[in-house]
């Protein structure tokens, strides 16, 4: 995961509220279930918001929407984040703040675009799955991986049994 030294903006970040969220964002029904969709076009590298949510020591049964922290532990994160679906070949991705003493580094996850998006365009991330946690990918995009999978882990899949999908 991509972190970002915490000099450069986070206060500008941190002004991100639910509100301006609302504006950028809606939630909306998709073929693999609710999605995030952008209202406006979004520029590449705009931090859209923290992820907000309960963080849990244990992995949960449902585990769909866990997201790992900085220190290993789990965020389930809140609406709308909450579902942002996965993509192969994402245009948002999950970064935190690195700070240079490790006593003080946050377990914040924050959520920024990596390339332009038009209006009405789905906002995805890579959930980069470990292969044991891999369940069949619909994300439809022409390098999708078959899985949702860590790329580092895709040779870990079983041969053969790649799902035959339209993707
Ligand atoms: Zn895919």
């Amino acid at each position: 995961m991509p972190r970002h030294d915490s000099a450069t903006g986070q206060a500008a970040a941190a002004r991100s509220t639910s509100r301006t969220l609302s504006r950028l964002l809606r939630v909306a029904e998709t073929h693999v279930g609710r999605g995030v969709f952008a209202r406006q076009p979004l520029r590449t590298g705009l931090i859209l918001a923290e992820v907000g949510g309960r963080i849990l020591d244990d992995h949960p049964e449902d585990s769909s929407y866990v997201m790992e922290l900085p220190s290993g532990r789990l965020l389930d994160p809140a609406a709308p984040l909450r579902f942002v679906n996965h993509s192969c070949d994402p245009n948002c991705e999950l970064f935190y703040w690195e700070e240079d003493d490790r006593e003080s580094q946050e377990d914040r996850l924050w959520l920024q675009t990596i390339r332009p998006i038009v209006a009405g365009e789905e906002l995805s991330i890579d959930y980069a799955w470990p292969a044991d946690a891999a369940i069949p990918c619909r994300c439809q995009t022409p390098n999708c991986r078959g899985w949702i999978v860590d790329p580092a882990e895709l040779h870990l899949m079983p041969p053969g049994s790649q799902p035959d999908t339209e993707c």
